[in-house]
């Protein structure tokens, strides 16, 4: 392996997953997933006093509480091992509202085992 990045510290495929990953950590950020979030939302009416909001899925279409559902990219961000990777990445990954969509866990565990075959 030869380590060409960060002081002859880091891999080609260290530094882009680091890349990968300081850029993930900011879309947390990002307004339109925010958004996202709180269309799907409703005040939640059941029995567990701790929990204010339950969120819809769009693919079960069933209600689940904040912990178990995901801010999907409709079309994903896809890989990043390259520089050439860089453009698109970052426009899938900081799309609008209209490219996103809340999923509970299971249904988004399905699409991205769906998306790596
Ligand atoms: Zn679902």
């Amino acid at each position: 392996m030869v380590r060409t990045r960060n002081a002859g510290t880091m891999t080609e495929s260290a530094f882009w997953s680091f890349i990968r990953s300081a850029l993930r950590q900011k879309s947390r950020w990002w307004k339109p997933i925010t958004q996202c979030k709180q269309k799907a939302r409703l005040p939640y009416k059941g029995p567990n006093k701790r929990q204010k909001f339950e969120y819809q899925c769009k693919y079960c279409e069933q209600w689940f509480p904040e912990k178990r559902v995901n801010v999907d990219h409709i079309t994903p961000a896809g890989t990043l091992r390259s520089a050439a990777d860089l453009p698109g990445f970052v426009e899938r990954l900081f799309c609008e509202i209209d490219g996103l969509q809340v999923l509970c866990s299971n249904c988004h565990d399905e699409k991205t085992k769906l998306e790596k075959l």
